[in-house]
């Protein structure tokens, strides 16, 4: 199974997409983390993203079809990955769906994780990680359960994204609703789209997405 997780900035697709890969065996594939290691690693291609990411703007197409074509080689990403911020234009769109026909795989369905403007500032501006796991937490909405100490790892060092303010929010979630939200219509045209509320507590998102893949399988 092969799935999109859609939504804006901040709307909860990574804490989603980690959710979920375990239970259906998938994997996660976040152009967004990908990215942000390509920009630690200081290559040719990190430099040419940083100031675009740092800038709240999207990426070249050319750039991240790239990145997931050569992800999608990998073979642990056979039995199914979940796309969390890919595609993200409909270019994007029109190369995923020519690289999975290549591959001999097929796209099952893209979820719109649905989430208001006026509930994102917040999400993003209180959002860290984990530096040891990854592990993703809220100032708010999802604190560990000993304070300063990752629940899965014991790691007591976080960190935040550097485009993780609130100035920058606002270029995302312009590139989101100029850019992005037209694949809504492009899956929904193919009958592929489905929808969840995103304003709802994790747990409960999550249920509605397991709902939504246990229909599938
Ligand atoms: P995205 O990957 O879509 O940018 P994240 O999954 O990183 O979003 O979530 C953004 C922030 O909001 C994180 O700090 C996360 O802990 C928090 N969060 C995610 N889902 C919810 C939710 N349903 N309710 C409240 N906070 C959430
Ligand atoms: P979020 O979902 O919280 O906005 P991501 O981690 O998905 O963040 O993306 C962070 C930044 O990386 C984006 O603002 C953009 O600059 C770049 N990026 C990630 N994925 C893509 C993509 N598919 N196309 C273009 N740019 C991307
Ligand atoms: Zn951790």
């Amino acid at each position: 199974m092969n799935l999109v997780l859609l939504g804006p900035p901040g709307g909860g697709k990574g804490t989603q997409a980690k959710r979920l890969q375990d239970k259906y065996g998938l994997v996660q594939l976040s152009t967004g983390d990908m990215l942000r290691a390509a920009v630690a690693s200081g290559s040719e291609v990190g430099k040419r993203a940083k100031a675009v990411m740092d800038a709240g703007q999207l990426v070249s197409d050319e750039i991240v079809i790239a990145i997931i074509d050569e992800r999608l080689e990998q073979p642990d990403t056979k039995p199914g990955v979940i796309f969390d911020g890919f595609p993200r234009t409909v270019a994007q769109a029109e190369a995923l769906d020519a690289m999975m026909e290549r591959k001999g795989r097929r796209l099952d369905v893209a979820i719109e994780v649905r989430v208001p403007d006026a509930l994102l500032v917040e999400r993003i501006t209180g959002r860290y990680t984990c530096a040891k796991c990854g592990s993703g937490y809220h100032d708010s909405f999802q604190k560990p359960k000993v304070a300063g100490v990752c629940d899965k790892c014991g790691g007591s060092e976080f960190v935040r994204r550097a485009d993780d303010n609130a100035e920058t929010v606002t270029k995302r979630l312009g590139a989101y609703h100029a850019q992005t939200a037209p694949l809504l219509p492009y899956y929904d045209g193919k009958g592929k789209l489905h929808l969840v509320d995103g304003t709802q507590e994790i747990g409960k998102v999550t249920v509605d997405l397991e709902g939504i893949l246990d229909a599938l399988r």
